[in-house]
């Protein structure tokens, strides 16, 4: 399983510089909050954890599920 990696921005669009290093799929030991809804991940859920690197700071994102956007509703993805 690979990660289809940076998005493609315009080059007018003035957007962060992201890198995905790593993405794992982890079973949650202690609750996280999901970076997506900002609801909390439960633990026994199954959360995506994703390492990236925004603007040049490393950083720690978490998300329900096993398919990014999953907990979003058709209406959340499309502003994402
Ligand atoms: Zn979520």
């Amino acid at each position: 399983m690979s990660y289809p990696g940076p998005p493609y921005y315009p080059p007018e669009y003035d957007a962060p510089t992201v890198y995905f290093e790593k993405l794992e799929r982890r079973r949650a030991r202690y609750p996280h909050r999901c970076y997506a809804c900002s609801q909390p991940i439960q633990p026994g859920q199954t959360y995506s954890r994703i390492f990236a690197i925004v603007d040049g700071e490393p950083q720690v994102q978490k998300w329900h599920g096993v398919t990014i956007g999953e907990c979003m509703t058709a209406e959340e993805r499309e502003d994402w």
